[in-house]
């Protein structure tokens, strides 16, 4: 774990570097020349230099031993940057994981004090042409290669499509199915047999090198088996779900903030009908405050899994996908917003939204996409709802009363509606046996997301309250104005997780319409509903906060 110290020392290095070497104009120029800045890029994992690798290796391979929060901080800070260096550094980290969490000692001490020692970049090479998101259907073998009785090696065949780094990595970690299933293979760049494709040209993140790599018979002797065993390839992947995806997510969340750290100042200056945008309440309350409110929803849910997987409570995949889901669509839509927010100006590359959308759009793709996050969340938590006999969201949402009346502020009130109604929801879908529908399980997913995330941010704005929040999280918002933008999203998600749960429900023929009156009341419909109240007002007050407007409201007052 790297000291509060250390880590803000490294993240202010990162701006200064990003500062001096990637203005506007120079992203702007590599984005166009579609163009992955080579020399920049060994710079930021170089050990003498950035040395952004060293966060992230334990301690004994020469690293500094960063742990889930640090990285979070680290992928944050480097996706305000850019997404496609950011990818590209990020993607040795995501190529040496199965390393980390599969390898013999003798493996790690080699790999891994490579990645510090020489800034080695890596790959991750799983995705096939015909395995994506189904990484079952691999298709790539290891064949074993037999001396004296003994296997001496193995024979890698197959082709890896969409990788990063795939044509700049110095060494790769390739999944292939042996006679004994999946495994992990580390070849490196060079090896006979083994070639990658030119770089593809991608909507986004242009600043990343993506390429397919071909293996035909390319040989590596056993030590180059992940772990020494076969068959552990998709349990090794598995293991880092939970870490890797809040990776991602931190990415959504950082482009999603980078693209609004645009717009909020330039509708401060931009005059339209005799007024700054930023004096329209029509203007941000629809493409400002909603997206602030997603993207701190998504960072408390980050937050509070990170430090759970520090705390050693395992690798927490669901919450890595609820994190992942939400951080991703929430960057997209505040990036989105980001254009509409600067008008024409805004559809042009100059103003670098337009880049940083086309940027954050694969943030819903690679890592899973958003799809296989509400399927792995609806997943896990069904099982849950079977196992607790539909008590496990009723129990939270009486956690959340409880917090509610310590601190009727924070907007636990409306988080524990949004969780009853979710319990509800899903016990009608239970006894409808709603669950048979793809559409609905997925659905399902997403309401789920949106109820935890108001809980946790909830949770957050009282930690904030209470001066307890983790020394190393960010503190952007003070209290109040976390406490009000907590209000904002769990009445959200309330409202989301009721009215989608009559439609879905209503829609998959779960509930009769003699019935509709009685689940619409199970909901607590109405109670939502009255929880709207004071909507607007919390809305102009996160305005004000965002333009810094309060100090000279209270003066005016
Ligand atoms: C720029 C870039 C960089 C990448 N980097 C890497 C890398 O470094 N290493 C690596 O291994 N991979 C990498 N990938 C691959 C990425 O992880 C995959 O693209 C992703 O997992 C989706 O797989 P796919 O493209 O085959 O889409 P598919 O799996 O074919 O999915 C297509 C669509 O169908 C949906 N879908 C899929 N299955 C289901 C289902 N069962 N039910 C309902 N809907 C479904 C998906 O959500 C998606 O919307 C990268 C991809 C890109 C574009």
């Amino acid at each position: 774990m790297l000291t509060t110290k250390t880590l803000k020392l490294s993240l202010k290095s990162l701006r200064e570097f990003a500062r001096k070497r990637l203005p506007d104009e120079t992203l702007i120029d590599l984005d166009a020349r579609d163009e992955c800045p080579l020399e920049i890029v060994h710079h930021m994992c170089s050990p003498d230099k950035l040395g952004i690798q060293l966060l992230f290796i334990p301690e004994e391979y020469g690293g500094m031993g960063g742990n889930t929060f640090d990285v979070y901080c680290v992928c944050e800070e480097m996706a305000r940057i850019d997404l496609g260096i950011a990818t590209s550094v990020l993607a040795t980290f995501l190529g040496s994981d199965p390393i980390t969490v599969g390898a013999t000692p003798e493996q790690k001490k080699i790999w891994l004090t490579r990645i510090a020692e020489e800034g080695l970049l890596f790959a991750y090479g799983a995705t096939e042409p015909e395995a994506g998101s189904d990484l079952g259907a691999l298709r790539t073998t290891a064949e074993r290669v037999g001396e004296n009785g003994k296997i001496a090696g193995y024979k890698i065949t197959g082709n890896k499509q969409w990788i990063s780094n795939g044509g700049i990595a110095g060494a790769y970690t390739v999944l292939a199915n042996t006679p004994s299933g999946p495994s992990w293979f580390i070849v490196e760049q060079g090896a006979k047999g083994f070639t990658h494709d030119k770089p593809e040209d991608k909507h986004g993140i242009r600043l990343s090198n993506t390429a397919a790599l071909a293996l035909d018979n390319v040989y590596v002797p056993t030590d180059r088996l992940v772990g020494g065993v076969e068959g552990q390839g998709l349990n090794q992947a598995q293991a880092v779900f939970g870490y890797t995806r809040l990776m991602v997510a931190a990415f959504g969340l950082g482009a999603g903030w980078a693209a609004l750290d645009r717009a909020i100042p330039y509708s401060t200056k931009r005059i339209q009908a005799g007024a700054p945008l930023s004096e329209k309440q029509g203007y941000t309350h629809k493409l400002i405050v909603p997206n602030v409110a997603r993207l701190e929803a998504a960072r408390a849910y980050i937050e509070e899994t990170a430090q759970r997987i520090d705390a050693g409570e395992g690798s927490l995949n669901t919450e890595g996908a609820i994190a992942k889901y939400m951080a991703t669509e929430a960057g997209n839509s505040a990036a989105d917003a980001s254009i509409q927010a600067l008008g024409g100006y805004g559809y042009t590359h100059e103003y670098m939204v337009e880049k940083i959308k086309r940027d954050v759009r694969i943030t819903t793709i690679y890592e899973g996409t958003s799809e296989i996050m509400e399927m792995t969340i609806s997943r896990d938590r069904w099982q849950i709802h079977l196992k607790t006999r539909g008590q496990h969201y009723h129990e939270q949402a009486r956690k959340f009363e409880e917090l509610h009346a310590r601190y009727a502020n924070v907007g636990a009130g409306s988080a524990a509606l949004a969780l009853h109604a979710l319990a509800e929801v899903m016990e009608r879908a239970r006894i409808a046996r709603l669950t048979r529908y793809q559409h609905i399980l997925l659905r399902l997913g997403e309401l789920i997301a949106y109820a935890e995330c108001a809980g946790s941010l909830a949770l957050r704005a009282s930690l904030l309250a209470e001066n307890k929040l983790h020394e190393k999280a960010d503190r952007r918002f003070e209290a109040s104005a976390l406490a009000a933008i907590s209000r904002i999203f769990a009445r959200e998600a309330a409202l989301k997780v009721a009215e989608d749960g009559v439609r879905w429900v209503l829609g998959a023929g779960g509930v009769a319409a003699s019935e509709l009156a009685a689940f619409e009341s199970s909901l607590g419909l109405q109670a939502i509903h009255a929880a709207q109240a004071g909507l607007i007002s919390d809305m102009d007050f996160v305005a004000d906060v965002l333009y810094d407007r309060t100090a000279k409201r209270e003066l005016a007052a």
